[in-house]
């Protein structure tokens, strides 16, 4: 008897926490990026030790003020879509593995291995800073790039994420995937062989590439200036350096010394 009396009010709990959970994150009309350059690379992590790609980087990162917090993003063979840089996760190939596998092996400040819906979902809780979510290339199976991209982008979308987001890829199928999928959406290139007038004539959003591609064709600069790509430069660490893309004027600036970046810009 007790269990039928209860189980509708326990059912109107969890209907009312979940109306609730949205009121937890900001809400997206409120959203504008911190006007700085500052992306600070797998979160920022360097200074206080913390690990790569985790939710206490990205923290750090929105701590700082950074106008964005770069992490990366593949998928495990049961489809869940984890942050990692490497294509390997405690010395399993995270493309051939379960989640729950990777999930048995912690970071080393006790963080369990970050979902993508977590990642997110610790961005949301703020509006300064964008969420730079890199889509590595399938590692096993190349084909699986634009599945996963569908996948990420599916994520975005149902948490209503878009207005955080930014996407990177070095798979040029992933770039056009993401841009095709939301046309509004800003999506950069990071291989760099793309010139600034090919990108524009493909509809994508941005280039994102190597340092050492910027200094050896320097007028893609003012090219991509003059097609309005957004021009974001990986990864720039020593102070010469930041200078020299700080004076280019970038629209942003990828790095693994955002504090440093930081003193630079004041
Ligand atoms: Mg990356």
């Amino acid at each position: 008897m007790k269990i039928y009396f209860w189980l509708p009010a326990a059912a109107l709990l969890i209907t009312f926490a979940d109306g609730c959970s949205g009121s937890k994150h900001v809400k997206p009309s409120a959203m504008s990026f911190a006007p700085n350059v500052v992306v600070a690379h797998r979160g920022a992590w360097k200074k206080n030790n913390l690990p790569e790609n985790s939710i206490a980087s990205l923290q750090e990162a929105i701590r700082l003020g950074c106008t964005g917090s770069e992490f990366d993003v593949h998928m495990t063979i049961d489809d869940s879509l984890v942050v990692n840089h490497d294509a390997h996760y405690a010395g399993k190939v995270i493309d051939q593995s379960t989640y729950a596998e990777l999930a048995k092996h912690k970071l080393s400040n006790g963080e369990t291995i970050p979902t993508l819906r977590a990642y997110l979902l610790a961005g949301m809780k703020q509006t300064k800073t964008a969420l730079v979510l890199e889509i590595k290339p399938a590692f096993s199976n190349k084909e699986r790039g634009a599945y996963i991209a569908e996948k990420a982008v599916q994520l975005v979308r149902a948490l209503k994420a878009e207005p955080w987001m930014m996407y990177i890829s070095f798979d040029y199928n992933i770039v056009k995937k993401v841009s095709d999928l939301e046309p509004k959406a800003r999506v950069a290139y990071l291989n760099g062989e793309k010139s600034p007038v090919d990108i524009k004539n493909d509809g994508v959003w941005g280039i994102d590439y190597h340092m050492d591609v910027f200094k050896k064709n320097e007028s893609w600069i003012a090219d991509a200036k003059k097609e309005k790509v957004n021009l974001n430069v990986w990864t720039v660490n020593k102070e010469e350096d930041l200078k020299w893309f700080i004076e280019k004027k970038f629209d942003y600036i990828t790095t693994n010394e955002p504090e440093l970046l930081f003193e630079l810009i004041k």
